[in-house]
């Protein structure tokens, strides 16, 4: 079994992205990192967990004891803290946005680091990312500096795809209100036009009604065996086949096979 992280305050949000963060080539990047940094803070978690390396992490991504955040906003801080480590999870996208009155074409890159997915129905991960990297249409768009036109076609594709790929199930309606349909996960994902294949090494879960508290949970692969880390418990799980996880998976972690 993974050791478990004793819960400090609250804090439930670090320790369940930090365990699926751990079982990814993420740690590979801290490993040279210089004492004093949260890099080198993540890696001596990945060696052993203390409470002064989860403290010293939290404190370098600015965070405070005793109050629960939000798991994806954590991540984000922690690898802006990491600075360098973070590329494992750097991918690239290509977001054309098209005139379909006159053509005109304005083409942008954009690093990504967690991709959002819209979970609007059950759905499999696969064709929520899909979904997310496909062309959609806007309406009430900046009007068309050719044409004045307002509805544009956007289209995002990626174009480079990272080691380890971060997706984060929107679990937030429209109403603010955190919805429960299924995503049904898989232990592999092959990207939409086959460019990479990634194996499923962690999933975050949100356990609770609403996503302004509750609590967070691990799922994660050591060597094919899937683990639960619920703060300092650690017991043996199957989130593949899971009801509850389908419903409550918030942040997917993926490491990248071919
Ligand atoms: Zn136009």
């Amino acid at each position: 079994m993974i050791p478990g992280m004793r819960n400090l305050g609250n804090v439930c949000y670090a320790i369940a992205t930090l365990q699926c963060l751990l079982r990814t080539s993420f740690v590979l990047g801290v490993a040279p990192a210089l004492p004093g940094t949260v890099a080198h803070a993540v890696a001596s978690l990945a060696a052993a967990p203390t409470d002064e390396a989860l403290t010293r992490i939290l404190v370098g991504a600015g965070y405070d004891l005793g109050q629960q955040q939000d798991a994806e906003e954590f991540l984000l801080r922690m690898l802006a803290a990491t600075e360098g480590a973070s590329d494992a999870l750097r991918g690239r996208q290509v977001i054309t946005t098209t005139c379909p009155t006159c053509g005109d074409a304005v083409v942008r890159h954009e690093d990504s680091l967690i991709q959002g997915l819209c979970v609007e129905e059950r759905a499999s991960v696969d064709a929520l990312l899909a979904r997310a990297l496909g062309a959609e249409e806007i309406e009430g768009a900046t009007p068309c500096h050719v044409c004045l036109e307002t509805a544009r076609r956007r289209e995002v594709r990626q174009d480079l795809w990272p080691a380890v790929l971060v997706l984060r199930l929107g679990r937030t309606a429209a109403t603010l209100e955190k919805t429960f349909l299924a995503v049904q996960l898989a232990a592999r994902l092959l990207t939409p036009q086959a460019e990479a294949e990634y194996a499923l090494v962690g999933v975050v879960c949100h356990l609770g009604p609403s996503m302004s508290g509750g609590h967070y949970v691990a799922h994660v692969s050591v060597e094919g065996v899937w683990q639960c880390a619920n703060d300092d418990h650690v017991s043996v799980s199957d989130p593949v086949a899971d009801t509850v996880v389908a419903h409550n998976c918030c942040l997917l972690f993926f490491q990248r096979t071919a």
